[in-house]
């Protein structure tokens, strides 16, 4: 039973890629290989695994299974999504600049901004909506553009297959951190994009128990650069872990209809609504990125963000006046969640060019009953 990826759907791959029922015993999930070590026939040779930093057979299915939902023929799987991020940039030396997209999540920014310039990378924040001013002040040090669509947590959507001709044109890598709307509803390296980040710990995992990243990617060189690095670093999932994401991510597609229907329902409570000043979701015909929205994705997908007309404490206060939505940081999971970024996810961007206003309020919505998460919103705000 093995999966074709040219004809098998998303959902198909998503349950059976790299999922074969187990050799010995023919255990039809991936059994949790919770092992660090294997038994060798001789010195110097092996089953394919030797020790569980470098290999290890749950980790194996989780990557076989997620490159294939990303189209991607390399698959690499770490301990959290930063891991990740961090493991792919240390493939970039002394001198070598990034741009980063203006709307970025925090801890990446904070990554790029304080942990990776101190190895003498360098880095600038551009706004990416305009592919051809990157073009026009192209800095000839740049290696990667690096871009979330939509952004966190601005829901702002950059053009993959126009940003992806700028940075090639350049000699330049386009990576592209997919999180906010999973491989069901877009996939980056159809684009263009030159490699796919995930944190694994939002939609694919889906049910906020376990963290996690990923890494996908067509590019021979850059994957066996990263392998190395991941192995000589040690940033690797546990088997338990692997497991966790294996079993959340076979749902994905059905999870993502529903995140998207319920956010649709909550973007009609908010639009027009009196405490409520803009609201920002790519699936609204006056976004600016309805139209790159419609063409590079599925559905817009379940996080909605909005700004409370009475400003900065109202917002604060609106995120504890709701009983279904949880003030939570994070976000993806089958559980809806509401957050001030301003003072919680994106705190480490005051006073950059990544700051966020003060009156934004964030909502992951969940796959609870959509009028139940209608009503507990309508409420909160009646209380502001
Ligand atoms: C959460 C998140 C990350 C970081 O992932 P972790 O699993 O928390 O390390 C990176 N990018 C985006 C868009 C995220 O939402």
């Amino acid at each position: 039973m093995t999966t074709d990826r040219e004809t098998d759907g998303f959902e198909t791959r998503a349950i059976h890629a790299g999922q074969d029922p187990e050799s010995v015993t023919g255990s039809v999930i991936t059994p949790i290989f919770q092992t660090s070590t294997y038994a060798q026939p001789a010195p110097g040779e092996h089953t394919g695994y030797e020790y569980s930093r470098t290999g290890n057979p749950t980790r194996t299915a989780l990557q076989i299974a997620l490159a294939a939902l990303e189209g991607a023929r390399h698959g690499v799987a770490f301990a959290s999504g930063l891991a990740a991020e961090d493991t792919v940039l240390r493939s970039l030396g002394a001198g070598d600049h990034i741009v980063l997209g203006n709307d970025a999540y925090g801890g990446t920014f904070r990554l790029i901004s304080q942990v990776i310039t101190r190895g003498g990378v360098k880095w600038s924040a551009a706004d990416l909506t305009d592919p051809e001013l990157l073009d026009a002040t192209w800095n000839p040090a740049t290696r990667v553009v690096w871009m979330e669509t939509p952004t966190n947590p601005l829901l702002t959507v950059f053009d993959i297959e126009a940003l992806a001709e700028v940075a090639h044109k350049h000699g330049a890598k386009l990576v592209v951190d997919n999180t906010f709307a999973s491989p069901y509803l877009q996939q980056p390296l159809s684009l263009g994009a030159d490699l796919v980040i995930h944190s694994t710990t939002k939609y694919i995992g889906g049910h906020s128990d376990v963290v996690g990243g990923f890494v996908a990617t067509n590019d021979d060189d850059w994957v066996s650069d990263i392998t190395f690095l991941q192995n000589a670093v040690g940033a690797v999932p546990g088997p338990m872990d692997c497991f966790l994401t294996l079993r959340g991510l076979k749902t994905l597609g059905v999870r993502m209809d529903r995140h998207t229907a319920n956010a649709q329902q909550i973007v009609e409570l908010l639009t027009g609504h009196p405490e409520v000043s803009h609201v920002l979701y790519p699936g609204l015909e006056g976004h600016p990125g309805y139209d790159i929205a419609e063409r590079q994705m599925k559905a817009p997908g379940g996080m909605v963000s909005f700004r409370v007309t009475a400003g900065f404490e109202a917002a604060k206060a609106l995120t504890t006046n709701t009983r279904l939505f949880t003030l939570a940081e994070s976000l993806g999971g089958i559980e809806s969640l509401i957050e001030h970024p301003g003072v919680m996810t994106h705190a480490s961007a005051a006073g950059s060019p990544l700051e966020v206003p003060d009156d934004l309020v964030r909502l992951s919505v969940g796959i609870e009953t959509g009028d139940d998460l209608v009503a507990d919103l309508s409420d909160a705000l009646d209380q502001i």
